[in-house]
Parts: C-alpha cells; structure tokens; sequence
C-alpha cells in the first residue's frame, strides 16, 4: 500500500479576482513505502503548495490526499493535525530552528509536544544526531553551527516523532555545492536506514538522479522523467 497518494489535486490562488492563479490542474503522485522522489519543478510552478497540501498543511480545492492509508477530505482539523504530526516530517530550505534552544533541544522539543517523556525524547535527538555526523554538535545553538550543520539538525527535527513521510523543499538549495552533497548523503544514509519514503524537491539533476524516481511538475500536473 503507498505510503501517500495524491489525486487530481487542483489549487487556483485568488480565484475570481484579476489575480487568479491555477496553480495545480489535476496533480497526481503515489509514494510507495521506503521509496525517495526526487520532484523537479521551475520555480513559481507551486512545488511549495503541493508539498503543504501533501503533508496537511494545506487544502485542495479538488482531488484527494491519502496519507499513511487514511483518506485525509473530511476530516476534522483537530484529526488532521494530529495525523500530520504523526506522519509527515517537514524540511525547508532555510532551517527553521529555534534560535534560543541548543541542537539536541531543537529535535526534542517536537517530541515532548507529542507527549515523550523527556529522558527518550533526550535520547532520540542524541541518536538521530549523532547519525548525521553531529555527535560533537549537541549543545551548540543554530547562530553557532555552519549552514550545512544546521540543514542537519532540521532533517533530525522532521525526523523527531518517527514520520513515515519526510516533506523536502529544496533543503540544500542555500548550500554550496560540496555541502549540499554531504547534507544530502548523510540524509539519504538515515533515510534508507529507517525506510522512510520522502518528496524531495530540488533544483540539482544531479541529486535528483540518486533518487529512486524523478517527478516533473509543469503547467500543474507531474509526470515521471
Ligand atoms: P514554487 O514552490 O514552485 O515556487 P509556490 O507553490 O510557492 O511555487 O507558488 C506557486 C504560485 O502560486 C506562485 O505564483 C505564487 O506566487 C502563488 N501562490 C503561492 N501561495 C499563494 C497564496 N497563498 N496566495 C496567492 N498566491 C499564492
Ligand atoms: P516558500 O516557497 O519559501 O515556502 P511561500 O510558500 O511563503 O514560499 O511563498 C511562495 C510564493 O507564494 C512566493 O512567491 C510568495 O510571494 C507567494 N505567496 C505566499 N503566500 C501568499 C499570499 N498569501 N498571497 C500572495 N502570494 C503569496
């Protein structure tokens, strides 16, 4: 069974004002368990509003999202949330950490709000940390760490509650190149250990050819190559 489905997903922006915006027409994409695609969209093309609509943080105006086998249309918000904590893992290309709690706290707090007691929610972050090479790096504050450390720790924050899907849009795209490279390999590492599936959005053929299956978006509907 595929971990997400999105079908015929339709979005327009300000409709019926001179400012309408079809921005999806008809979406399509099934994620199977344990399976990394890599989705290649000019930018403006709504990359963005299809990733927030394919992990709950946005609606469709028509199609259907599936996620973790649960229809998601219709669903009360509160259970929405609650299923888009449980499942989905979010990383942007700026790192979103909280500036006043140190690493190890960034990857906790998420935790704690799901109600994990705090010694496992410690011991959680330490662990995703320390596999992605930033064992040395538990008590630094974002300010402290360079930009590829902290992509990191925002990859071990998404994947703090143990989602089945992780959420990418374009997080290496503020990285140079050799950076980019070795936050990208250290995800895929973990990726593949946990079997988790992800959508990760990205402007580097090079990086989307590692993926197991490239997506392009164009005129609001994906197709695969
Ligand atoms: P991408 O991530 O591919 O750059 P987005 O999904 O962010 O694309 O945006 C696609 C288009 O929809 C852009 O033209 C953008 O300006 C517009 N857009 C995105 N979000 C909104 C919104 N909330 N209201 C109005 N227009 C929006
Ligand atoms: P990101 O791709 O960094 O997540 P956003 O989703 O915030 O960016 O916005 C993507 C694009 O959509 C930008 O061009 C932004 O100007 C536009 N946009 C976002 N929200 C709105 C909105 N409420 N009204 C109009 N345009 C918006």
């Amino acid at each position: 069974e595929p971990v997400l489905v999105l079908d015929g997903i339709t979005k327009t922006y300000n409709a019926g004002t001179p400012g309408e915006i079809a921005v999806l027409r008809g979406a399509s994409l099934s994620v199977a368990p344990g399976e990394v695609v890599a989705l290649v969209a000019p930018s403006g093309s709504g990359k963005s509003t299809l990733l927030h609509i394919a992990g709950l943080l946005d609606v469709p105006d028509a199609g259907t999202v599936t996620l973790a086998g649960t229809a998601v249309a219709g669903l009360p918000d509160r259970t929405r949330t609650a299923l888009r904590r449980r499942e989905v893992g979010f990383i942007y290309q700026f790192h979103h950490l909280l500036p006043e709690f140190d690493a190890a706290e960034n990857v906790i707090l998420p935790q704690l709000a799901d109600g994990v007691p705090e010694a496992d929610a410690r011991a959680r972050a330490e662990g995703l940390l320390a596999s992605v090479g930033l064992g040395a790096r538990l008590t630094h504050r974002p300010a402290a760490l360079s930009g590829g450390e902290q992509q990191r720790v925002a990859f071990c924050r998404a994947l703090a509650n143990a989602p089945k899907v992780l959420l990418a849009d374009e997080p290496t795209g503020n990285l140079d190149p050799a950076t980019s490279d070795t936050v990208f390999d250290a995800m895929m590492a973990q990726v593949r250990e946990t079997g988790l599936s992800a959508v990760i959005a990205t402007h580097n053929m090079a990086l989307a050819g590692r993926m197991d299956r490239v997506v392009r978006m164009e005129n609001g509907v994906l197709s695969e190559g």
